[in-house]
Parts: C-alpha cells; sequence; structure tokens
C-alpha cells in the first residue's frame, strides 16, 4: 500500500479469481490502495455481498483521500459479456450465474464500471506499461491454476465475435486427451497449467517413479518448482512437459497470428522453469520466416495484473480511446 499524491485521477481495479478477489485504487501510475478478499462465495448473493464489501472499501479510502473513484475495471477469470457487463459463468465458481457485475458495481460507485476477463485485463497491463509497450500484435499465455491467453492484434485487444477470444488453454492437444474443466478432452491446459503438472507428478508416483517428492508434495506446483529447482528428475520432467505443450502451443500461435511477441505470465510461470524449453519447442514447430524475431517476455505484473489491467482499461475506455478492435 503506498500513498500517492495525484489522487485527481483516480480508478479502481477489481481482480476475480478463483479464490480471492483483489480491489486496488490507481492513481498517477501506481497503486495507492490494495484490499484483498479470500473468496468462497458459491451462490450470487454472497459474491455480489463481498464486490460491495470491497468496493464500499475502495470509495472510503479514495474519499478519505480526497477524491473518488471516476471509473471501475472488473477483471473477471471466466466467461465476462463486456458488452452487456454481465459475469455468464466461471468453471471456478460453481452456483455463480449471470450476475450483472457492471450493474451493481456503477451502482454503488455512481460512476461508468467495465467488465473484461482477468487475462485480457493482464495483457493490456502489459501492453500499456509493462513488457509490451509500442507493440502492435501481441499473444499472451498465463499459466496459473489453468491457463489463460489473449490477444492484443493490430494495436487493439482481440476479443473476437462473442467477446472470449484468446482461450488458449482450450486449444486442442491431444486427441484422447484428459477431461478439462471446460468439458472437452485433452485441452493445453490439462497438461500445461498448475493443475496439470501436479497431475502429471502424482501420476508418476503413483506408478512408482524415483523421487524426493510425497504425494502431498506433488499436490502443490509451487512445491514441485522447489523440488525441479533441486534437481529431482520426476519434478523437472513435470513442468518440462507443460513447458513443451506450451512450446507447441506457442508455435501454432506465431504461425497463425504473425506476432511481434508472446509473453508469458501467470503465478506458475514465474518458477522460471518454462520459458527456455516452451521458446525453444516454439522455435521447432513454427516456421522459421514466422518465428525469426519475435519477442518471448515474462510478465512484467505478477499478482495484481489482472486489477490493474482492469483499472487501466476503464481509465482507457473512460477517456474514450478506441480500445477494441472494431
Ligand atoms: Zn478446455
Amino acid at each position: 500500500m503506498k500513498q500517492s499524491t495525484d489522487v485527481a485521477n483516480v480508478t479502481a481495479g477489481v481482480d476475480i479469481g478463483g479464490t480471492k478477489m483483489t480491489f486496488i485504487l490507481w492513481s498517477g501510475g501506481s497503486v495507492f490502495y490494495k484490499t484483498i478478499l479470500p473468496y468462497t462465495a458459491r451462490s450470487n448473493g454472497k459474491f455480489e455481498e463481498l464486490m460491495q464489501k470491497g468496493m464500499t472499501d475502495l470509495m472510503q479510502h479514495a474519499a478519505g483521500a480526497g477524491t473518488a473513484i471516476a471509473a471501475t475495471g472488473i477483471g473477471c477469470a471466466g466467461m465476462a459479456d463486456q458488452k452487456l457487463g454481465i459475469l455468464r459463468f466461471s468453471p471456478n465458481m460453481p452456483g455463480v450465474h449471470d450476475v450483472p457485475l457492471v450493474e451493481v458495481v456503477a451502482g454503488l460507485t455512481g460512476a461508468p464500471a467495465f467488465l473484461e476477463n482477468d487475462a485480457n485485463c493482464a495483457l493490456f497491463a502489459e501492453w500499456v506499461s509493462g513488457v509490451a509497450v509500442g507493440h502492435r500484435n501481441v499473444a499472451m499465455l498465463s499459466v496459473g491454476t489453468g491457463v489463460g491467453g489473449a490477444l492484443i492484434l493490430d494495436g487493439h485487444l482481440y476479443v473476437g465475435r462473442h467477446g472470449y477470444a484468446g482461450e488458449m488453454g482450450h486449444i486442442p492437444m491431444v486427441e484422447r486427451g484428459l477431461v478439462c474443466g471446460c468439458g472437452r478432452h485433452g485441452c493445453l491446459e490439462t497438461i500445461a497449467s498448475g493443475t496439470g503438472i501436479e497431475r502429471y507428478a502424482k501420476r508418476a508416483l503413483t506408478r512408482g517413479s524415483a523421487s524426493q517428492m510425497t504425494m502431498e508434495d506433488a499436490a502443490s506446483a509451487r512445491t514441485i518448482a522447489v523440488f525441479a529447482h533441486n534437481g529431482d528428475r520426476l519434478a523437472r520432467q513435470a513442468f518440462s512437459q507443460s513447458a513443451r505443450a506450451l512450446g507447441r502451443a506457442a508455435g501454432g500461435i506465431i504461425n497463425l497470428l504473425d506476432p511481434d511477441m508472446i509473453v508469458l505470465g501467470g503465478g506458475v510461470s514465474e518458477s522460471g522453469l518454462l520459458m527456455d524449453e516452451m521458446k525453444h519447442v516454439a522455435q521447432r514447430r513454427s516456421l522459421p520466416l514466422l518465428f525469426d524475431g519475435v519477442e518471448f517476455a515474462e510478465a512484467y505484473y505478477r499478482n495484481d495484473a489482472g486489477a490493474i489491467g482492469a483499472a487501466l482499461l476503464a481509465q482507457e475506455l473512460l477517456a474514450g480511446h478506441a480500445v477494441y478492435a472494431l
């Protein structure tokens, strides 16, 4: 929490994840207030209650600093209908459906509110003030519990026909693969996500593969990363199979879009165990003329990427800037 002196133009950013809601006040290019609410809502009522609690807290802090929230950006995991301002559903939030988030938040603050997918918000943050500044075509892969993705194409956030474009985690990778959270089989997410890494390690342990890890260790991608850094072969393999799948997907994305940059983000990528092999495989799996000169960058923004990106998005939309591809 740091206090900025520039409180004239304050926007709020909200990131709704599977386990917590992050609320920030953004002003003068930095976060000047942040609060995190653990998220366990399994119903619309409880969900809206948490939103109200977080937003009221932000409004009180803005008022205490002698200002008010000019706009709110809401980043949300799952299917966010940005045109209607409604969260349709999120695989990680059973019981929460069709929440009119924009109406709820705008009703509280009396200021405009905007809804967007959390991965799109994270890439927007990188593009406006992170590693992707100045690039016109950028694809982001975000590896956490699942695998998210987002696209900046021709200098605009690309959301597609329904507004849901960039779901890289659900690129079908395996013919008869595991069932994914989306209900389909063999998606990138089933292999490359934190959950996929844990599943690989647990299965190998069950089959008797040699490792220093216990079954309990293998239940956390973060712990597996520690073992991998200490040279545990199985732990390294678990990350390697993720990195190779990400590399194949990145190769396909490069062939499809001819981007300037691929950004790798998300909590699991912070292990530092994915980038090198992903890049190597992407090179082998894409056309040389297209791979030539593509930059690979690790995301600059960490835990607050979604909330900061949401606040930046709100700022741009409030100013009437053309954020989205037509
Ligand atoms: Zn899927």
